[in-house]
């Protein structure tokens, strides 16, 4: 069941996707060599606790931390740890906060120091292939024009698209319907009704578009072990355009 929601809980929406996009930006200042990731995962517990809120991940499904952190070829759901950051990494933080009964969610991919032209271009392009997502995210649309907006940007140019993650809708609950793959062809899926709030979320790889599950039951990495990067937003559908209710303001004023 795809609930649309009132103006009043999209409100409560909104001020879980500022604090999650807060936090990113916090976590982002401190991605620089010589830091551990379980590090970096404490600073983001105590940022959203001293805001009110509670970290959206932490405990779900049973997952133990309050980031997922996914250097290089992983492609979401990793563990912070004791990995020392290095220059060249590229780092995914995807952060989830729950406060007055809602969820927040939203993912960056940030580099840590000075990274390689091609992995630059890999998170210019999971970017950018955001967007196009959000620019088909309208009333009326369906989430096959999501998926085929983010897949026919990124395989032009190159790159491929996970499969077995796709992004969802977002309200009481992290995850929520509908499914909104990153694939998908034009006017196919589900049809999307004004007010409905959805995370869209690509998954984009360097190399094969397959991935394999580590030992802990979590940490998804590509299957040739060449970089992925994420990148993730939760938007209202509204007719003509999405509203965007997390950003990336705040990642681009620390730059
Ligand atoms: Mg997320
Ligand atoms: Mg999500």
């Amino acid at each position: 069941m795809i609930k649309v929601r009132t103006e009043e809980e999209i409100a409560l929406l909104r001020e879980n996707a500022i604090l999650v996009s807060k936090t990113l930006a916090e976590v982002g200042k401190r991605i620089v060599p010589g830091v551990k990731t379980k590090d970096l995962d404490a600073f983001a517990e105590e940022y959203i606790r001293d805001n009110g809120a509670v970290p959206g991940f932490l405990g779900y499904g049973g997952f133990p931390y309050s980031l997922c952190i996914s250097v290089n070829e992983y492609v979401v759901h990793g563990f912070p740890s004791d990995y020392v950051l290095k220059e060249g990494d590229i780092v995914s933080i995807d952060c989830g906060t729950v406060y007055k009964g809602y969820y927040g969610d939203s993912a960056y991919t940030f580099a840590c120091g000075e990274i390689s032209a091609a992995d630059q271009a890999l998170l210019d392009t999971t970017e950018q292939s955001l967007y196009k997502g959000i620019e088909a995210a309208v009333a009326g649309a369906r989430t096959g024009d999501i998926g085929y907006a983010v897949q026919s940007y990124c395989e032009q140019r190159g790159y491929s698209v996970v499969r077995e993650l796709v992004g969802h809708g977002i309200g009481r609950n992290m995850h929520e319907s509908p499914e909104v793959p990153n694939y998908g062809r034009r006017g196919h899926g589900v049809k999307l009704a004004e007010n409905t709030v959805i995370c869209i979320e690509p998954m984009i790889n360097q190399g094969v578009k397959e991935v394999y599950l580590d030992d802990n039951g979590w940490g998804v990495y590509t299957a040739d072990r060449k970089k992925s990067a994420h990148f993730e937003m939760t938007v209202v559908v509204r007719k003509g355009a999405a509203e965007r209710l997390t950003t990336y303001e705040f990642i681009e004023k620390n730059k």
